[in-house]
Order: C-alpha cells, then structure tokens, then sequence
C-alpha cells in the first residue's frame, strides 16, 4: 500500500511539471516542465528540420548542429520540411506562445522545438543543450514537455570594463553563458575614473591618456575597444539574441576623462573625477562623445550613469553657481537634474533613449528614460512615481560582493556577504509593492563592478550566483525553489565548464 501511494505521488510530481530530482536540468526553471519516460536518441547523420525557409531560423538551426557537433562530435543535416522522425524547428504564430517563448517536446522519435519568434527558437536550444545527456554508450534527451517564457523583457548583466579591462574573447563567452542563462541585455559599463575603454576618433586623448590607467599590469589595466572590437563583440551578441547596451559616465566617475582634458573641470576644483556643469564646453564634449558612441553601437538605447556625483563641489565652484542662478535652480542638487536632463533630451531628439542610476527622482527624470536603481527602496519609489524601471537592488544583485564570510576578509569592509540563496530569493517586483505600479519594474539586472576582481578571477564572482539571478530574471517567482534550484545547478554545472570556465572554489 505504501509503495502504491509513492507510485500516485510520482505521477502527481510528474503532472504537476515538477522534475524535483528527475534528470530535466533547465536553468533558469521553465514555467512548465513535464517529465517522460520516453528517450530520444542522438545519431550521427541525423537531420535538423526547418518548418520554414527563414534566413533567421536557419541561422538558430546551424547554432543547433554546432552545439551538437561540440557536445557529441556529430554532425547533423539541415533540411527544409516536416518530419516525425529527427529534430523539428519552427516559428509557432500560435496564441498560447509569448514573445521570447517556445516549447520544447521530446519524445522517443522526434524532438519539436517551435518558439514565438527566433529568440523563442533560440531559448528551446539552450534549454536543449542542458538536458543534452551522454552516457557510456548514447547521447540523448530525456522524454519532455517544456512550455516557458521569461517573467521580465530586460534581463541584463552589466560588466564593469574600466576599473579592470577584459578581452575581446573573454567577453565573448560571458556572452555565450548569458545566452545559455537566457539573459538577453549586455550592459557595458565602459567609461569611469580608471579607463576609457571605447575607441574616440573625434577625442584621441580619451585613448592616449584616458585609457592608460598606470604602468602595472598593462593587459588588464590599460588599454580600450577599437571600434572594429566592438563592432565584431555586438554581432557576436546579436546572433546570441543579446542587446548590447553601453554606458557612458557622467557628471562623477569620469577621472578618465578629466586627466585627458583638464578643461572641462570646474575652474575652482582642480582635480576632481566630474564635469563642470556650469561650463557650456562640458555639455559640447558630451553630446558630441554620445554622438560617436550611439554611431560605433548603433544603438537606440544608451546608459548615461548619474550616480554618486562628489557633493560640494559644484555649489562652490564659480560657473556652476552662475549657472544655477541662470536656471533658477535650489541647490547643486538640482544641476544635476537640469544637467542630466539636457544631455538626455538632446540624445532623445535623435531618436536615442536612456538609462541612469537613480540619484534624485524628485528633481525630475526627463522623457524617454528609464531608471536603473542600485538601492532597495528607489525602485519602489520609481516604479510609484511611473517611470520605467530596472530594479538592480545591490544586496541581491553586485557579485563583487563576498561569496562567503571568508571571502569577506579579503574583500573591502563595507561589502556584505551575497550568498547563492539571497541571489536567489530576488524578487524584483516586491509584493509590497502596488498592483498598479508593477507593471513599471521592466527587468532586472546583475552587476560585475571589477575595481577588486581580475579577468580570471570573475568566473568565481560570477558562479553560480549568475544561476540563481537568472531565475530572479526569467522564471516565475511562485515556481523557485531554492533545493531544487541547487540540484539543477549542479548538472548544469558541465554545460558551463564546456564553453570555458571554471565553476567556483566551494565545492560544485
Ligand atoms: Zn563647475
């Protein structure tokens, strides 16, 4: 009798989507996910099937015969046409599939993955890679039933490539793991008071001086992204379904700038990391570098950063107090509202939107911009006050932070410890907060600042917590579970270390 009841509740785990300690690996959790009993066998020779002849989908399908020569050493055939026998992929107009979605069906014949869009497409192939299973004597996919589709439209990872400088190829497989995580917005933090790092035909000094931090360690110190780096790095993304967003510093944490033209600081503080907002040639230099930076990126969308400007400094320099007598303005506060506000409305007239850090929400966001919050409660009172928002709340959030209370010891003092299970139990849109003002909070992203961490060192930052942040992004918050979580991680776990990374220190 008790074998029997055992028997019902497996049936139950089974229809219920669960695959708790089953063998279907997806990370970040589907929001549906049906275990089989039935087997698809892997042969070699086998053939691809594309449901229609799109220049798109065929590209998702080569992606499809490449990861499966990597993974199994064979190679497959890409046909056009239907089949009941071999793998089918497909765009699905049905209603029931969501922007990014797909459905993903194995049973002992045919693998069917059809998504909404070629994203969708996509997705179902790296979900696929993650269940792909090789034994002594097969390689296979387990029988499944797999419907899903992601919780929020911006799910981003921002890497900090001033303080510390990465390579070309490094950066190419964070994006290869990004996709796998099905994270879909590249932030590039590439300008701060410790490096230029994008190439600047009209400001060369941005290059001469601003990219040369000091004499040590050359590699990942100095140096910047030439515009055919970046441009091959956004084609890279683009075929990973990533947007490529950049970022570019100001009025603070832009030192880099100012030790290659000293002329755009206040003339009262000598030295400092910000531009004076009282001199009209700040506002010049600034347009005409986004100017460049949206041509090299192409981009319809731009970070302009906004946060942690030195207090005191413009309320006792001479231009800048003229100017906030000029507008009318309360305090050195509001310049940087009024300043922010011109620069994003020139951007913006050019058809350009903006993301900054959330300093001063009462003073104004100006039209076009998304906020980006680094604090807990600014997200809320964004979101209340109707602004698009991008909750990246640093205690759940900044994997610079310490893994572990041991790790702490050799990280600054005013870093918490993030372990794997706060990361995990993000939620970016907090109950607490009202029915009318969620549908304000648009995504959430993770964040890798490097002012500690070294290229080798950031797979260590980076793994596992960037798992559990992927299911704060895609999954459906009611479905997380955090053991199961850990169980599917460690099977995942492989897929990472094939595409070039060292999982962390503790144990995975
Ligand atoms: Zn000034």
């Amino acid at each position: 009798m008790k074998l029997y009841f055992k028997e019902i509740l497996f049936s139950l785990m089974l229809a219920s989507g669960s695959n708790f300690g089953q063998g279907l690996n997806i990370v970040p959790e589907p929001v549906s996910a049906t275990l089989t009993n039935d087997k698809f066998v892997l042969q070699n020779g086998s053939d691809i099937f594309l449901l229609s002849d799109n220049k798109d989908l065929r590209k998702v399908a080569e992606q499809l015969k490449n990861i499966i020569h990597k993974r199994t050493g064979f190679d497959l055939n890409i046909k056009n046409g239907n089949s009941d026998k071999g793998i089918v992929i497909g765009l699905s107009e049905g209603s029931s599939v969501k922007p990014e979605g797909y459905v993903l069906t194995v049973n002992n014949n045919l693998v069917k993955i059809s998504g909404k869009d070629c994203a969708g497409v996509f997705y179902g192939i790296e979900s696929f890679q993650e269940i792909l299973k090789r034994d002594s004597i097969q390689c296979y996919l387990p029988g499944c039933e797999v419907s899903d589709y992601p919780r929020y439209g911006h799910r981003g990872f921002m890497l900090d490539a001033s303080r510390h400088f990465q390579s070309v190829d490094f950066v190419k497989k964070v994006l290869d793991v990004m996709a796998l995580l099905k994270l879909n917005v590249f932030h590039w933090h590439l300008t701060d008071d410790q490096g230029w790092r994008i190439e600047s035909r009209k400001y060369p000094r941005l290059n001469e001086i601003g990219s040369y931090r000091d004499s040590i360690n050359s590699v990942e110190r100095n140096g910047y992204y030439t515009v055919e780096e970046i441009h091959d790095v956004i084609q890279y993304a683009k075929n990973l379904h990533i947007k490529i967003i950049p970022e570019v510093e100001m009025p603070g944490h832009s030192q880099a700038v100012m030790d290659s033209y000293p002329e755009l600081l206040c003339p009262t503080n000598k030295g400092g990391n910000t531009y004076c907002a009282g001199n009209i040639k700040s506002y010049e230099f600034i347009k005409n570098v986004l100017d460049e930076v949206v041509s090299i990126f192409n981009t319809d969308i731009i970070v302009v950063g906004g946060d942690e400007r030195p207090k005191g400094i413009w309320e006792k320099d001479s231009l800048c107090k003229a100017m906030i007598a000029k507008q009318n303005l309360a305090n050195e506060d509001l310049l940087q509202n009024y300043f922010m506000k011109n620069i994003c409305d020139y951007i913006s007239g050019k058809g350009v939107k903006t993301i900054a850090w959330a300093e001063n929400l009462k003073g104004g966001v100006p039209e076009n911009q998304y906020v980006e919050n680094y604090y807990p409660d600014v997200s809320m009172e964004s979101a209340r006050g109707g602004y698009y928002t991008i909750n990246s709340n640093c205690f759940y959030t900044y994997f610079d932070y310490p893994n572990t209370s041991e790790e702490k010891k050799v990280k600054p003092d005013w870093m918490p410890v993030l372990d794997l299970a706060r990361v995990y139990s993000f939620n970016p849109t907090p109950d607490s907060l009202e029915d009318a003002s969620k549908k304000f909070i648009i995504g959430t992203e993770c964040a890798l600042w490097t002012e500690v961490v070294m290229q080798h060192d950031i797979q260590f930052q980076l793994f596992p917590r960037i798992l559990a942040f992927s299911e704060d992004a895609w999954s459906p918050n009611e479905k997380k579970n955090y053991d199961n979580f850990v169980k599917r991680v460690k099977e995942v776990k492989p897929v990472i270390n094939s595409m070039g990374f060292e999982f962390d220190k503790g144990g995975w």
